[in-house]
């Protein structure tokens, strides 16, 4: 037995499935999840010294690769000062300052400690704003765990098959009305039939909990327009997309601008951070300047917040990362597309700047059920055969890979070399 499978049969005695995130117990392809013990640039190492190169990036936040030197010292120096005050400190108004000259949208920002936080918070500053009880969410997006959101959710809620969990009353599931995604006239539709009660359409405004899914040109424009005709607050969750594709996040790509954003993964720089903000009218609801309520011991983290403010500080002055990361994404791209092809197979591969998707599905992704045609079962062999051979993937179809920019040339060659070979031994 190797020590992952032995530290996973203790897991089991202990934590629910023996994980603490679903996804990670590696159910959605078979096998026992394997036990991280380090990690370093662009590789995994386990408990029985096996090194992977990893596509995952703990799932999006170490954009600059592992254990980078910068935000390490970031860290260290912080823990000399303790770990946590409960009160104001320095760095988060500087942490506030930084995210507000990066992303226009926002002028006002709260901390929290995840993504689930920020969307939660940020859906019941909306519900204080509007006065309206009722949100639109798209089938397949996933918005973290909080009540609301588990209704067709993606990411682990539909690898695990529950994308519409039990523990959720039926009072809140009734607030939560879902379309699919790039269906503009959905919405529309919803929006007629509950006139004046929605008081926020949230949304990620490039899917990847769906597996990698783009906005089709006019859908965020239309959505942009329906909100402001009818007063409702648009949300863009960007805990993914935020300072990944750009020092902006997607709005900074789109013309389409939020009224509130979500954020979180990179702007902890691998710490537990989340984060809300927006317009000043509507962030200024939030208690105590308003009368939202949202609060937390552990909020502002004085390391969480070194850590965050070197990784940003990084991202604003070196904006070449996000050229050179679309670089190595458009070359990994053209690989997977080539094996692809040697393989007769026109697998779907959606992909923007350093998020991608290679879905097992000759047709094209553009929403959930278009994602969730892939063949999973090929997927989860697929995923086997690239772990065999040294490559760590997203262990579900319903997952975007993350690219950081310690992945070289060289390693995108042997990926692509494991691709090919992977595929002709699942394709039998
Ligand atoms: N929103 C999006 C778009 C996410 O991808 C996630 C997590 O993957 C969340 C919210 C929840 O963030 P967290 O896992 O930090 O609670």
């Amino acid at each position: 037995m190797t020590t992952s499978e032995q530290l996973f049969q203790r897991a089991k005695e202990v934590i629910p499935g023996g994980v603490n995130s679903p996804v990670r117990a590696f159910r959605a392809v078979g096998g026992n999840p394997l036990f991280i013990k380090a990690a370093q640039g662009p590789y995994l190492i386990d408990e029985d010294n096996n090194q992977y190169i990893e596509l995952i990036n703990s799932w999006g936040p170490m954009i600059l690769g592992h254990a980078n030197e910068m935000i390490q010292k970031a860290v260290s120096d912080a823990v000399q000062h303790s770990f946590s005050f409960g009160a104001p400190t320095r760095r988060e108004v500087e942490m506030a300052e930084l995210i507000i000259s990066m992303v226009s949208s926002i002028e006002k920002v709260r901390m929290v400690n995840s993504g689930t936080e920020a969307t939660m918070s940020a859906i019941r500053v909306a519900r204080g704003f509007t006065g309206r009880e009722k949100m639109i969410k798209f089938e397949g997006c996933y918005h973290g765990h909080g009540d609301s959101f588990l209704i067709a959710a993606g990411s682990g809620a539909v690898t695990m098959g529950v994308p519409d969990s039990p523990g959720v009353t039926k009072g809140v599931a009734n607030d939560t009305l879902t379309a699919p995604f790039n269906d503009l006239y959905s919405v529309e539709t919803l929006v007629e039939a509950n006139k004046g009660q929605i008081a926020a359409i949230i949304l990620e405004p490039v899917v990847g909990n769906m597996g990698l899914v783009l906005p089709e040109p006019g859908f965020l424009e239309g959505l942009r327009e329906l909100c402001d005709k009818e007063g409702i607050l648009l949300i863009f969750d960007e805990v993914m997309t935020g300072f990944r594709l750009s020092a902006s996040g997607f709005q900074g790509i789109t013309s389409v601008q939020p009224d509130l954003t979500t954020l979180g993964k990179i702007i902890g720089g691998g710490m537990p951070v989340g984060a809300y903000g927006g317009r000043k009218e509507i962030m200024d609801f939030v208690s105590p300047a308003g009368p939202v309520y949202q609060a937390g011991t552990l909020s502002g983290n004085p390391i969480a917040m070194a850590a965050g403010k070197a990784m940003l500080t990084y991202l604003n002055e070196n904006p070449e990362v996000y050229t050179e990361l679309d670089r190595i994404g458009a070359k990994l791209e053209n690989g997977l597309r080539a094996g692809n092809q040697k393989a007769g197979k026109n697998f779907t591969i959606n992909r923007i700047g350093s998020m991608y998707t290679l879905f097992f599905n000759e047709q094209p992704v553009t929403d959930f059920a278009s994602a969730k045609a892939s063949d999973l079962s090929m997927f989860g062999a697929y995923f086997q055969a690239m772990l065999k051979r040294g490559v760590y993937l997203a262990p579900s179809q319903f997952e975007s890979l993350f690219i950081s920019t310690a992945l070289t040339d060289d390693l995108v060659d042997q990926i692509i070399a494991a691709h090919e070979v992977s595929l002709l031994e699942v394709l039998g």
